[in-house]
């Protein structure tokens, strides 16, 4: 594949704040008027096309005294529309503080925007042939004269196919993409979900398609292995049925496609339903402008400093320009492609790697590109402070009880949730009931309803999708629980399905009361078991974190899931009677009226507290 030399663009429009603002003035399309804000009058005249005294002489007709100097006010502006016919319209200006920082809030003219390259993610179970299938794609672009020296520099690439490029970026796997989704950045426009025909859906295979549904990106499914023998791929997609990952063939949307990574096979149709998905979604950019995008990956080098790869999502990138990229800033000072070729000019959906920022920035991080280094500069050093304070107020998660405060009329709040139960039929049951709760302006979007503990990987999904988390009969390790308080992820833990119904619904509207609310004191784990008959079994435990208190109210959990609910019967440390035991020391425990105590069990201890829901 041999790249034309581009050319630098002419003109671009500028990624400055002042962009959104410069473009407020009224204007007349098709006989209406389209305006701002109060005009004056000579302003309305010339663009009415209609002598200003006229005007005057109207609205002195019906009482109403203007002058040349005055200010009109929108209603005037109506009502001298009105008078000479002209249909009218009044537009919002859109603030411009946040642009500096989320550049989703650019808008182009659609008359600005031609086609642009997919960008594409693989993801799927461990060992489905991720990685190799990264290979095959990539090795198969490689020409005999190219192939001598490349040795791909960066963590994304274009494939050309028949003149169309695809844009894969490279770190298989959803925490890759979850984690870049949590930081805001949605790089992915499609999916491609790698399922081995000889082992069918697992775990990661579920996972995968939570993340990307959470983020709203077509799935194509690619079953991999082909090549072995006996395999059946029609198995895989009965069993994604289940996940609502349905084939053309069965009536629904999802291009499902059979391929060897291995050997090559049917390579080519998979990058043709690539095409085909990302014609269907219509992905516009607009090359005349300074470009913005994600940071993929960024590192030191020693030699030549900070070294980032960029996603330009939109507009084009050159040699020539300034950049801002997370809290670094600097003058691209040498912009790589993926084969380390140097490139003058780069445009939508194109990776580049670039040297010459002030520092290293992080994965997700947003660059945009710019004309000075004066602007770079300033937006560098205004994202910093504007870092250090939403550092200080992390805010994480939905909070249920805020749920209503933030629901307005015209809006509808989507709450997203993610369902852990101790087996799946329950996690089935809690999800269909969740989804029945009807309160007007909130959508509840249930992302995962899974059987198994709260593992790390549900905060994570939270993190990303602004999720609270139901648990059903499980519990979170304190790691998850710890994890998800410092990401501000709120867990609920229920064991009634009413109550979680109940608490759902009452917070949706806004009527969550103070209440009482168990709080966990600590946990303790068992390392060894007696059995002593007079007493029973007796459990010699390590506090693994807080504290654990003698005749307090107790669980016991077996991997995440509860075992046995009671009383802690008797604490001892050593011989002596002990009232509670802290985190990092040891104690024998027994359980009241409960014996079958197993070795790697948790013994978690809990207290009802009183909390204000912080409800208007
Ligand atoms: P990943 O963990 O999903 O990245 O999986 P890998 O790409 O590392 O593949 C796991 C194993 O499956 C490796 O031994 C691969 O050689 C093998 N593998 C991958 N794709 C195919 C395939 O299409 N056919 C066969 N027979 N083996 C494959």
């Amino acid at each position: 594949m041999s790249e034309k030399p581009q050319n630098y663009p002419k003109i671009r429009i500028a990624n400055t704040a002042k962009h959104k603002k410069s473009d407020t003035n009224p204007f007349v399309k098709n006989g209406k008027l389209y305006f701002y804000s109060p005009m004056k009058l000579p302003v309305l005249a010339k663009l009415l096309k209609v002598n200003e005294t006229e005007i005057i002489k109207k609205l002195f007709l019906k009482g109403k005294i203007v002058t040349i100097n005055n200010d009109l006010t929108n209603e005037l502006i109506a009502e001298v529309c009105f008078d000479f016919d002209f249909d009218f319209e009044l537009l919002e200006i859109e603030e411009d503080d946040d642009d500096l920082f989320n550049f989703s809030a650019i808008k182009d003219d659609p008359k600005d925007l031609v086609p642009r390259s997919p960008v594409v993610t693989i993801m799927g179970h461990v060992d489905h042939g991720k990685t190799t299938l990264i290979d095959a794609i990539r090795k198969s672009n490689i020409t005999a004269t190219e192939a001598g020296f490349i040795t791909q520099a960066i963590g994304a690439y274009q494939r050309d196919v028949n003149g169309y490029k695809i844009t894969f970026i490279d770190t298989p796997g959803h925490e890759a993409f979850t984690a870049m989704r949590s930081r805001g950045a949605k790089v992915t426009d499609i999916v491609i979900l790698v399922v081995a025909a000889d082992d069918g859906v697992m775990p990661q295979t579920k996972e995968a398609i939570d993340h990307a549904r959470a983020a709203k990106v077509p799935i194509i499914v690619a079953v991999n292995k082909i090549d072995k023998v006996g395999v059946n791929p029609d198995k895989v997609k009965n069993e994604l049925l289940a996940y609502n990952v349905i084939s053309e063939e069965f009536g629904g949307d999802v291009i499902f496609q059979e391929i060897s990574a291995k050997t090559g096979q049917n390579l080519e149709k998979l990058l043709d339903a690539i095409i085909a998905t990302a014609e269907m979604l219509e992905l516009k950019a607009n090359p005349n402008r300074y470009a913005y995008g994600t940071v993929l990956e960024a590192r030191l080098d020693r030699g030549e400093g900070p070294k980032a790869t960029l996603l330009i999502e939109n507009g084009t990138l050159t040699n020539k320009d300034f950049v801002v990229a997370g809290c670094a800033y600097g003058k691209v000072r040498r912009m790589t492609n993926e084969y380390n070729k140097m490139l003058k000019v780069a445009g939508p959906a194109t990776p580049v790697q670039v040297i010459g920022l002030s520092e290293v920035p992080e994965a997700s991080d947003q660059f945009m590109a710019f004309e000075t280094e004066k602007e770079a500069k300033e937006i560098a050093e205004k994202r910093k402070q504007a870092k250090i304070l939403s550092e200080r107020q992390a805010t994480g998660g939905v909070k249920l009880g805020e749920i209503h405060k933030q629901i307005s009329d015209d809006e509808i709040i989507d709450v997203n949730v993610i369902i852990k139960a101790d087996n799946s039929g329950s996690a089935e049951a809690v999800k269909a009931s969740l989804e029945k709760i009807n309160v007007k302006g909130v959508n509840l979007n249930v992302i995962r309803a899974t059987a198994g503990t709260i593992t790390e990987s549900d905060v994570l999904l939270a993190t990303a999708s602004n999720a609270v988390i139901f648990g059903f009969n499980v519990r979170p390790t304190a790691n998850v629980r710890d994890m998800a308080e410092r990401s501000g992820i709120e867990i609920r833990l229920h064991r009634i399905i009413y109550a979680l119904l109940e608490e759902t619904e009452a917070a949706m509207k806004g009527l969550l009361k103070p209440e009482l609310v168990e709080k966990v004191t600590g946990q303790a784990e068992v390392r060894q078991t007696w059995q002593v008959s007079r007493l029973g079994t007796i459990a010699g435990c390590r506090v693994t974190s807080g504290v654990v208190k003698n005749g307090q109210s107790c669980r016991l959990l077996r991997d995440g899931v509860i075992i046995y609910e009671g009383e802690i019967a008797t604490m001892k440390h050593g011989q002596i009677d002990a009232k509670e035991t802290h985190k990092g020391y040891e104690c024998g425990m027994t359980l009241k009226n409960y014996n079958d105590i197993h070795e790697g069990d948790v013994i978690e201890g809990h207290e009802m507290v009183e909390v204000k829901t912080d409800v208007q």
